[in-house]
């Protein structure tokens, strides 16, 4: 795979913009679709579940996800979601058969309240690292109050926690047998970090991603955020960093990104090929956000 440095590819997106706005006309996009606040996906509480190879999901409900990745040297923690649920996470972790003691490392898919609310507690309890980007770094630092949409009222204060290593893109997180590489996708935050490795499943091996989200803030402005006046570039930027990745296991920050329900159900009934392997589901998400982030361009500007 052929990688273009953050810095040439973010002049070349700037350009390309009206390029992409051709381009898109022919996908089949797909915009996932927020449960409501009351709904089952936020609210039910579910047991955790292996998801494939040493992948597992920890999360206590479907729609906050965290994610476990297990090896014999320790294991890494994927999000902490909120506070509040750090004991069903630590609940979670235990009904699997996996000491929280052996936790290394603590990563982030991105900044906000609902996926690194936990870490301060979590980071307590265990003991372990707490890695994230520069940008990210220093929202963590401050329980959001360095984030550029901090004062919308969906951006809420938590419990800060240091963060004791700072993550460069393309970056490989190693323990044990896991390789994590972390790829910057910034936008949704600064900071908001994409993850890939590699799994295997019936002896066949399979790209995994986890997705950091490409999902706007509805409210405030895309074009001339005093707080953040590129973001209309590094959405761009990620936009075009996210279909160079390959992909063909699709996870994400929310579970209703990559149709999470429906495809633990298809689990939990002894599916043949394990359904978590749906590279098209991926395409098509990346496809309906970027045309959503085209269209607001359109109207911003
Ligand atoms: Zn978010």
């Amino acid at each position: 795979m052929m990688y273009v440095s953050r810095s040439e590819l973010l002049i070349s997106v700037c350009g390309s913009i009206f390029l992409l706005m051709a381009t898109t006309g022919q996908s089949l996009a797909q915009v996932p679709e927020s449960p409501d606040r009351d709904s089952a996906y936020r609210t039910e509480v579910i047991e955790p579940f292996h998801i494939i190879d040493n992948v597992y999901y920890v999360g206590t409900t479907l729609h906050n996800s965290s994610y476990l990745f297990t090896s014999s040297e320790g294991h890494i923690l994927m999000d902490t979601t909120w506070e509040e649920m750090v004991p069903g996470i630590v609940a979670n972790i235990e009904k699997l058969g996996f000491d929280i003691e052996d936790i290394k490392f603590i990563l982030s898919t991105h900044a906000h309240h609902d996926h690194v609310g936990g870490h301060a507690e979590m980071k307590e309890m265990t003991g372990a690292t707490i890695l994230a980007t520069a940008p990210d770094a220093e929202v963590i630092e401050t329980g959001g109050e360095a984030d550029f949409r901090y004062g919308d009222p969906a951006t809420l204060y938590w419990n800060p926690s240091q963060v004791d290593q700072i993550i460069e893109d393309g970056e490989q997180i190693r323990l044990g047998d896991i390789v994590l590489t972390a790829h910057l996708t910034p936008g949704h935050t600064k900071g908001c970090t994409t993850w890939t490795t590699s799994v295997e499943d019936n002896g066949q091996e399979y790209d995994l991603l986890l997705m950091c989200g490409l999902r706007m803030d509805p409210r405030g402005p895309l074009v001339g955020n005093p707080k953040y006046l590129e973001m209309p570039q590094e959405f761009a930027y990620s936009f075009a960093i996210m279909k160079t990745l390959p992909v063909e296991v699709f996870l994400g920050a929310h579970g209703y990104w990559f149709n999470l329900g429906e495809k633990l159900q298809q689990l939990k009934a002894g599916a043949e090929v394990n359904p978590f392997i749906d590279p098209d589901m991926y395409y098509r998400v990346v496809d309906g956000w970027e045309r959503e982030y085209i269209e607001r361009l359109k109207i911003e500007r």
